[in-house]
């Protein structure tokens, strides 16, 4: 079986699918693996590197994705700069797995169903125990929650410790993280070890536990409806719970110093948690850094991939925080893509049992068909717009 490593083509794009350790692994078990020239380069393994590794270095890209079984990539299929889809060179019966976007990009799926092209999204892992070492949003997440306490403490025109000294004593940074998932525990461990004094508000009251564990304050606020979806995910709240919510924390807001947001509900536009009127209200060299810039971003004034500054408040919407971090991010990718293949092929060929909820949940394209049933709806709502 022929697995190859697409060089990405996003703009930005640092990361690789497999480094050059984990195609070491796989050479070892009786896989081939070919790789594109330059693919490791954004993040700093040469093509030397994956050679050592037992890997074949092709030049040719159409070459590489007609050939291969299964093709491993990070970013979703996107258009080359000769105007050719990248899920155009897929073979019939080959298998892609990647970040593929599948309920933002449904009718891309559909290409891949008509192509009979079989198609793994690493968004759609279940988020279980069993599923843990697969789950890439959650490596990746943790990334982006680390790089924006490292934005906030650079924006800041403050130092984030504590400091005592012959000039004076300063008083440490107040930063608070809005949304307590995996990239908000990270962001607060990280502004915690700067020596930050930190917050954390999240509408799912389960995570006060781990934010306390981390040494930081979490804001209380009583919502008269259930706010955890199936899976242990947030559900989307009503707007009088939203104006609830703003009332509490508009006063932690305005004496932050640096504020990291993260709130996100699956499959919907990012609530709005900061609004125009509470960034008025902040002290002059104030930071935001949203993280959910790019789901339409969690304060009002957030533009995607810019820093805006408003009444003095830096807010600063970073996009593909964890391509920022490419060595690491690449690694913890490639162990998840490696996990999967484990579960995906077995004595050296493509074995899928549809029982395995892993399969089952991340498998989009098989068989001439869209196998999910919400990308289904996806291309179902384009079809017919209202
Ligand atoms: P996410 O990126 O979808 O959302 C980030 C955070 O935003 C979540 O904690 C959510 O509760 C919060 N949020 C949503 N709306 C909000 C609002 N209006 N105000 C404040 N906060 C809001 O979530 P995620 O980090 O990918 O994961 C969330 C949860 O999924 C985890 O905490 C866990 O319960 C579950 N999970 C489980 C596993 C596992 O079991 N292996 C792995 C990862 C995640």
């Amino acid at each position: 079986m022929k697995i190859a490593v697409a060089k990405e083509i996003d703009m930005g794009e640092r990361r690789v699918a497999l480094i050059p350790d984990m195609v070491a692994r796989l050479v070892k078990s009786g896989l081939e693996i070919w790789v594109e020239a330059g693919a490791g380069e954004g993040a700093c393994f040469s093509d030397a590197a994956y050679e050592a590794a037992g890997a074949t270095i092709i030049h040719d890209t159409a070459h590489l994705w007609r050939e291969a079984d299964l093709l491993v990539k990070v970013s979703p299929l996107r258009e080359r700069e000769d105007g050719q889809s990248e899920l155009s060179f897929l073979k019939p019966g080959a298998v892609v797995i990647g970040f593929l976007n599948p309920l933002g990009e449904p009718h891309d799926m559909r290409h891949l169903a008509e192509r009979q092209v079989t198609a793994f999204s690493m968004e759609m892992i279940p988020r279980t125990s069993r599923a843990q070492s697969m789950d890439a949003l959650s490596s990746q997440a943790a990334i982006a929650g680390y790089k924006a306490a490292l934005l906030g403490a650079t924006a800041l025109p403050k130092f984030f410790p504590m400091l005592t000294t012959a000039a004076g004593t300063m008083a440490p940074a107040k930063v608070f993280v809005m949304g307590a998932g995996v990239a908000g525990l990270q962001a607060i461990a990280t502004a915690r070890r700067l020596g930050a004094v930190v917050e954390a508000f999240d509408i799912r009251p389960a995570v006060k536990e781990e934010v306390q564990s981390l040494g930081a304050k979490f804001v209380e606020v009583t919502l008269q409806e259930e706010t955890v979806a199936a899976g242990g995910y947030a559900r989307e709240i009503s707007e009088e719970s939203k104006e609830r919510s703003r009332q509490v924390l508009t006063e932690h807001i305005k004496q932050s110093d640096v504020v990291i947001t993260t709130a996100q509900v699956p499959g919907r536009k990012a609530p709005t948690l900061v609004t125009e009127d509470m960034v008025m209200q902040m002290k002059p060299g104030s930071v935001i850094v949203d993280l959910a810039a790019e789901q339409g971003g969690n304060c009002a004034c957030t533009e995607p991939g810019k820093d805006v500054l408003k009444n003095g408040v830096t807010i600063i919407g970073p996009i593909n925080l964890p391509s920022s971090v490419p060595i690491h991010a690449s690694q913890m990718y490639s162990k998840n893509i490696v996990t999967l293949l484990q579960l995906l092929i077995k004595d050296g060929e493509l074995n899928l049992n549809f029982d395995d909820d892993i399969i089952q949940s991340a498998c989009v394209t098989h068989g001439g068909e869209i196998r999910n049933q919400r990308v289904r709806e996806a291309l179902e709502a384009i079809r017919q717009p209202v």
